[in-house]
């Protein structure tokens, strides 16, 4: 079978296995993850199975502490923070008591890789699920510095 690696933007260069006919696919819509998909080559028709690898999506496991400052809706809340799993797209952490958080939330993260550096990271997420403690999160306007800090986090 066929593995494909998708970028960043969720596309993917698909070879053909039989007539080497090469296309960009667009997998956006796709989760991320490793998917098996069926795929038909556009030149000559040839069904085949390919696995993708949202390389860029992979999420690392960690156990970060950190800080969060609710900004959206605007109420004085804050608190610690631990970071469960961290992706170029997004993260999960538990809080240690319940701040009834909703999809929507803004909220500011303050953190420290565990890299010889200890890099420190600001960076704003919008909550998009909850469960109990548990906040999964996805970036929103992060700036191009915090964006390759993460970049060589996720080399290590
Ligand atoms: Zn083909």
């Amino acid at each position: 079978m066929q593995n494909v690696s998708v970028d960043e933007k969720g596309q993917a260069w698909i070879t053909c296995d039989s007539c080497k006919h090469t296309s960009i696919v667009d997998l956006s819509n796709h989760g991320a993850g490793v998917n098996i998909m069926n795929y038909k080559c556009l030149k000559c028709g040839t069904e085949f199975e390919v696995t993708c690898e949202f390389r860029k999506f992979y999420r690392k496991e960690v156990g970060l502490n950190g800080t969060f400052i609710q900004q959206k809706p605007l109420k004085e809340q804050a608190g610690r923070i631990e970071i469960i799993d961290i992706s170029r797209i997004g993260l999960k952490f538990k809080t240690r008591v319940n701040f009834d958080f909703k999809p929507g939330y803004i909220l500011k993260l303050t953190f420290t890789l565990n890299n010889r550096n200890k890099t420190i990271l600001n960076q704003l997420i919008e909550v998009k699920w909850v469960s109990g403690q548990i906040v999964g999160g996805e970036f929103i306007n992060m700036d191009q510095w915090t964006r390759q800090q993460l970049g060589f986090y996720f080399m290590t």
